[in-house]
């Protein structure tokens, strides 16, 4: 009897299909990629077992196509993770089996592996071309110390010599360039602070089992220096080290520290700015590398001999995916070094109240950094601007300018910060109040000048800069308030002498960090002006102030984690003002100068706060005291997208310990023509909650009439 296999499949169905395996395919195991009919198309699967007897009639049961033997199958560690975010997300597993592979080996064409780097062979190391073969012996050299891209190659016009090289058998194809051990090391570690000294004592010892560990550390308390070491430590006994940063980030600068650090090792890189040709090529080079350095896809990359995982700035939103399978890349980080008995370490300035109350109640170890690692750095003074008092003028006030001067003129660098990129938030008609409204979405457009658009920052919709009013024909429409780029020009028209430079989603590629980073260190630049992109990460000695403009609308807003992520923002910019030898400088404009998260502020805070915060919502039943899941559905109409969730929570199966909330509109009630509704469910207890919501999941299925969309956000942050 052949064999009869079970494949999952990229569908939003919770089932494995069936399917035989033709004699003569194979051979297969858990883990190949096939290529199946489904329906009337063909689609690619993952094998997930066999089994002997089918619920499919013998004769419906279809054949397998093809087994996809030229990619690696998936490994047992990634089916297992896979297997988890299933159960805990409440999501079908061929689906996120499908969403962990690399693009391109997810289609049926032929892959064939790009090989980019030439390198010796054993043999080649050894060998000594004939001396008439001039050319392939000086390439077989030079190859000796080096390995050479295919690209230096064909421009060097070498190609002939490297076949030759290959067909004798010193020199091979590869992958990933191998570690170079000749490359100094330029960056030698330095020796660590004391308070670094005692949290590697802590931690190395701890390298040996699974354990959550959250570094707390003020910035620059050296918590990337402590990440080297302990790598260090990992790579040192052949395993591999998986580093997880946040999606925005300065991997470019990010990477090449670690190269720099750790030139004779393997190092790999996984995130969205990658072409897709580049990030399959890096997946399959991951089970090879010693060190994986990427965003949170890269957490489903195979490592077999994974030995530590680090999340670097933990509290990141972007590590929560927000559409598909909407995964927190930390949680499933810390269920994979679980499943792989390896230890995650999270670390922050400001962790997330969620990683910071498992901490204080000793499930995950605290380790704090309480002193900047270069000891004359001082955390920066952070006064407040009373806007109650002083006048603003287009979004800046006379201390404010003041301060940015007096910068200037002691030749020092500035950063303002304003979390709104565009010209202006809307355009906004004087005369009968009409402002710029998306047609699709229930948001304002947001002006974009130097483009002349408006443009819709949450369904993509632009079009061109009316000349005059569409509701009442005035010509005379104004931008209402500020947007990154207008406040740009308003500092360059106030101080001409300054050079500035804007960073925000429209100004930066990806590449753009590295150079950008040369500029503020070679003191080209005078004034960073941006959003919160500005807060990452950067380590600019001579930035000596940082102005914040406008962040009240987070004070008061209904999302409850809105004042945590402000304070954790505000931390975050205030972090970059005095890195080095000089004092640094904070002013935020507020009208709520009284507001308690000020006070936290300027005394640097953030435990204080944290427990604060943490004590309100305990108070008020909210995460982390509590669980949520929430059920999201998008209709064309709200009462569809209503009625389906109060039908929802109708069928729901009754449960002690959980609480279901009224179905209500989102906050972001229309997008994309799509209204937008949302049930809230809540427990004090995550098994509960689990278990409420696997017995309820099915029923949703069965739900009519049917909504557009709808989806499980477990553990959701955006609301
Ligand atoms: P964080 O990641 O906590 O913001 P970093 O690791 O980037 O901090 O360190 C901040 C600065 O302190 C960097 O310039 C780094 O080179 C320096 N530094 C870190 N550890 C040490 C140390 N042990 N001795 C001297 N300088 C250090
Ligand atoms: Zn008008
Ligand atoms: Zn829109």
């Amino acid at each position: 009897m052949p064999s009869i296999l079970q494949v999952a499949l990229d569908t939003p169905l919770q089932r494995l299909f069936d399917y035989r395996l033709p004699d003569g395919l194979g051979p297969v195991r858990a883990g190949s990629l096939v290529e199946v009919p489904f329906g009337r198309t063909h689609q690619i699967g993952v094998v997930w077992g066999e089994t002997s007897d089918s619920a499919v009639d013998s004769g419906k049961l279809r054949d397998i196509i093809r087994v996809l033997d030229d990619r690696p199958a998936l490994s047992p560690d990634i089916l297992r993770l896979a297997q988890f975010c299933a159960d805990y997300y409440h999501y079908a597993l061929g689906a996120i089996l499908l969403a962990t592979l690399p693009p391109r080996l997810k289609n049926a064409t032929p892959f064939v592996a790009d090989m980019p780097w030439l390198i010796a062979t054993e043999a080649g190391l050894m060998a000594e071309p004939p001396g008439r073969a001039r050319a392939q012996r000086a390439l077989l050299d030079a190859l000796k110390i080096a390995p050479q891209s295919r690209d230096a190659l064909r421009e060097a016009k070498q190609g002939r010599h490297a076949a030759a090289l290959v067909e004798n058998g010193w020199a091979t194809w590869s992958r990933l360039p191998p570690a170079s051990a000749n490359m100094p090391a330029t960056a030698p570690a330095q020796l660590a602070t004391p308070e670094q000294q005692a949290a590697l004592d802590t931690l190395l010892p701890a390298l040996i089992r699974f354990g959550v560990h959250l570094i707390h550390g003020v910035t620059g308390s050296g918590k990337t220096e402590l990440y080297l070491r302990l790598i260090d430590a990992v790579l040192a006994q052949g395993r591999q080290a998986l580093v997880l940063i946040p999606e925005i980030s300065l991997t470019p600068q990010l990477e090449q520290h670690f190269r720099r650090r750790f030139p004779g090792r393997r190092i790999a890189t996984l995130h969205s700015g990658l072409s897709e040709g580049a990030r399959t090529e890096n997946w399959l080079a991951a089970p090879d590398c010693d060190l994986l350095l990427g965003t949170r896809l890269a957490v489903f990359a195979p490592l077999p001999r994974l030995g530590l995982i680090v999340v670097d700035e933990e509290h990141d939103l972007s590590f929560k995916q927000q559409d598909g399978l909407r995964y927190s890349a930390r949680d499933v980080a810390i269920a994979r070094g679980q499943q792989a008995r390896v230890p995650v370490v999270l670390g922050s300035a400001t962790p997330s109240l969620e990683s910071y109350a498992q901490a204080l109640n000793g499930r995950y170890q605290l380790i704090e950094l309480k002193q900047r690692a270069i000891s004359q750095a001082q955390l920066p003074a952070i006064e407040l601007v009373d806007l109650r008092h002083i006048p603003v003028d287009n979004g800046l006030t006379r201390p404010a300018l003041q301060a940015l001067s007096d910068t200037l003129a002691r030749g020092e660098q500035s950063l303002v910060f304003l979390n709104r990129r565009g010209y202006a938030p809307a355009l906004y008609c004087p005369s009968c109040a009409w402002v710029s409204p998306c047609p699709s979405c229930s948001v304002r457009l947001v002006l974009h000048q130097s483009a002349h658009r408006l443009k819709c920052h949450h369904c993509g919709y632009e079009t061109r800069i009316p000349a005059d009013c569409p509701n009442c024909g005035n010509p005379d429409l104004k931008p209402l308030g500020q947007g990154t780029q207008r406040l740009e020009e308003t500092l360059a028209a106030l101080l001409p002498a300054a050079r500035i430079r804007r960073i925000d989603r429209d100004s930066m590629r990806p590449r753009a960090w590295a150079e950008l980073g040369e500029a503020v260190h070679g003191g080209e630049i005078d004034i960073l002006v941006g959003t919160q992109m500005l807060a990452k990460g950067h380590d600019f000695p001579n930035m000596t102030l940082a102005l914040i403009l406008d962040t009240d609308g987070a004070l008061y807003s209904p999302d409850f984690r809105a004042t945590e992520r402000l304070f954790a923002q505000l931390m975050q910019v205030a972090g970059r003002a005095g890195r080095a030898d000089k004092p640094g400088r904070v002013l935020i404009q507020t009208a709520f100068p009284d507001h308690p998260l000020f006070r936290y502020l300027q005394r640097h805070d953030y435990s204080g706060y944290a427990r604060a915060l943490l004590a309100e919502r305990k108070q008020l039943d909210l995460p982390p005291l509590t669980r949520q899941v929430l059920l999201r559905a998008e209709a064309p109409t709200m009462a569809a997208a209503l009625a389906f969730l109060q039908q929802a929570a109708r069928t729901a199966p009754a449960h002690p310990q959980v609480s279901i909330f009224t179905a209500v509109p989102a906050p972001m009630a229309r997008v994309a023509n799509l209204e937008r509704a949302q049930l809230l469910i809540q427990s004090a207890s995550r098994q509960a909650l689990q278990a409420f919501v696997r017995d309820w999941r099915p029923q949703l299925e069965t739900i009519k009439p049917r909504v557009a969309r709808w989806s499980l956000d477990v553990d959701p942050l955006a609301f």
